[in-house]
């Protein structure tokens, strides 16, 4: 029989249940009738004293200094891998109630972990003010930081992202509320417990539940001091709109329709289809900055689509939890008919759409939010599925003939998070990537698999506001302060 969690909220050093005393249940895509556990169903009280308790806790938590909260962050990263037993537990619980492979799992408990220590290194960094000497003022251009942070995360990779956004705000002295996504809320909220132990009371605070009850109640409350949203299109205006209410700064990480560009002179060895495969089906497809639109050159088309799609093939669609399978369900209903919806239409409309990877369990595949990788080939530009984010397993390729061409095609989206170029001539690919509207290029590789954390990340266009990642993942939690006295002053 398997285990049923239950997760609690984690306010000013606490854990809690809901004031009403309300839960949620989350179940198993892969087996939807299956109950994984109970997350506390948080309200506009919870989220209150949850703001409070952080407000509270910040002018000390601010007061440390950088390498003091440096040392912290350190103790939490170990804390978060020390005992593998733990981790093993966590990322079963994980894989159960999102979907995802145990592997990728895994991936992202270490990846949480990585956040603390690259935040950490940039202690020294962060420590030095910037000196003007003018002749009239001497200037210290100082940074502090703003003070409770609401950090927001979607379900899609719940750690990972929390890995953006949490080691960053408490690095830069700020102390946080984090609302997890409803969808996947029992195993982050207990790797946030575990960090939370860990500091101060008040530092970190933790309310799951519906967006409804607690979304607003966060984004605009008054004693919250600056927003960091990961998610949707939709829901990132609205998180705009309330937090303009009291003028709060927000970073929005919103959606991306990345293209990538093979040209002529590419590398399409085995190893390019195996990185091409995971740049796009990587956790079943639901990734921001996933490979979401293909742009071949004609003349390699044939070779890359029949390389391509042996690997995708290749790939065993079922249950996370069980060794052999690469491939999990999507994490809802409503995604997986978004995606089915999507290849329908293109079949509908005549395209040559592939459905492809094994499925052992047939039972289960029919049971669950399945959707087998499919491939759209030489996809119309017209359809939804190259038009609109996929967030799922399908890939359109499409063919180009000129790099004008290609790059006009690949500009041509509302959106503009990532994109990638395949070439064996770096200049070459570099001086391409130079011209695609977007805030994060790979060459000869695309997505979470090929990111190393220190560069800014986000987007342009309706991707977003701000920047995650790097130096200025931490910045963006601080503003500036100057102190300024007459020529002298710092001599
Ligand atoms: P949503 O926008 O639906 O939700 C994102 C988060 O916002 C969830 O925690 C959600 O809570 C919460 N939320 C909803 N309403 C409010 C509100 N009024 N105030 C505060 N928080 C609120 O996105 P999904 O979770 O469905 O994630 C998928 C989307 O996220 C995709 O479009 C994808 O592109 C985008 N995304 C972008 C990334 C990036 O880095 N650019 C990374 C990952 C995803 P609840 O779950 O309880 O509704």
């Amino acid at each position: 029989m398997t285990e049923i969690i239950e997760t609690h909220l984690y306010i000013d050093g606490a854990a809690c249940r809901a004031s009403d005393g309300g839960t949620y249940e989350i179940h198993n895509p892969a087996r939807p009738s299956e109950l994984v556990g109970h997350a506390a169903a948080g309200t506009a009280d919870d989220m209150d004293r949850a703001v409070r308790a952080a407000h509270s806790a910040f002018p000390a938590w601010a007061a440390l200094s950088y390498v003091e909260r440096a040392d912290i962050l350190r103790k939490v990263a170990a804390a978060l891998t020390e005992d593998t037993a733990a981790v093993e537990a966590r990322a079963r619980i994980f894989t159960r109630e999102h979907g995802k492979i145990l592997r990728e799992t895994h991936l992202e408990i270490s990846r949480l972990g990585e956040r603390f220590v690259q935040s950490a290194d940039y202690a020294e960094r962060l420590a030095q003010d910037e000196i003007i000497r003018a002749t009239r003022n001497d200037t210290i251009v100082t940074r502090q930081p703003r003070g409770v942070a609401a950090l927001v995360v979607p379900w899609n990779w719940p750690l990972a992202i929390l890995g953006a956004k949490l080691p960053q705000a408490l690095m830069a002295g700020n102390t946080a509320v984090v609302k997890p996504s409803a969808n996947s809320a029992l195993a982050p909220t207990l790797s946030l417990h575990r960090i939370a132990e860990l500091l101060p009371p008040g530092v970190v605070n933790i309310v799951t539940g519906s967006a409804s009850r607690i979304g607003d109640a966060l984004i605009g409350h008054p004693l919250v001091r600056f927003v960091n949203f990961t998610g949707s299109v939709d829901v990132g205006r609205h998180v705009m709109k309330v937090a303009a209410e009291n003028i709060t700064p927000v970073t929005l990480e919103l959606g991306g329709n990345d293209a990538g560009l093979v040209l002529s002179d590419a590398d399409l060895s085995p190893q390019t289809f195996e990185n091409l495969y995971r740049a796009a089906f990587m956790s079943t497809g639901q990734i921001c900055y996933a490979l979401k639109r293909l742009y071949v050159h004609r003349s390699r088309f044939d070779e890359l689509v029949d390389g391509l799609r042996a690997v995708v093939d290749a790939q065993v669609v079922g249950d996370g939890l069980l060794p052999e399978t690469t491939m999990g369900p999507m994490n809802n209903a409503r995604q997986l008919r978004t995606v089915t919806g999507m290849i329908d239409e293109a079949r509908a409309r005549g395209a040559n759409v592939l459905e492809l990877g094994q499925v052992p369990d047939t039972e289960l595949y029919a049971q669950g939010y399945f959707q087998r990788p499919a491939l759209v080939i030489g996809a119309d530009p017209a359809l939804s599925v190259v038009r609109e984010e996929q967030f799922g397993p399908v890939l359109p390729i499409l063919s180009f003939d000129s790099e004008d061409e290609a790059v006009a095609m690949a500009n041509d989206d509302q959106f503009g998070l990532a994109s990638s170029v395949w070439s064996t001539d770096t200049g070459r690919a570099i001086a391409l990537a130079r011209r695609i509207e977007a805030g994060y290029s790979f060459i000869n590789a695309h997505g979470p698999s090929a990111n190393d954390g220190l560069a800014p990340f986000g987007g342009f266009k309706k991707s977003g506001i701000g920047r995650n990642f790097g130096y200025e993942g931490v910045t963006q939690f601080q503003g500036f302060h100057a102190i300024a006295g007459a020529s002298g002053l710092l001599a």
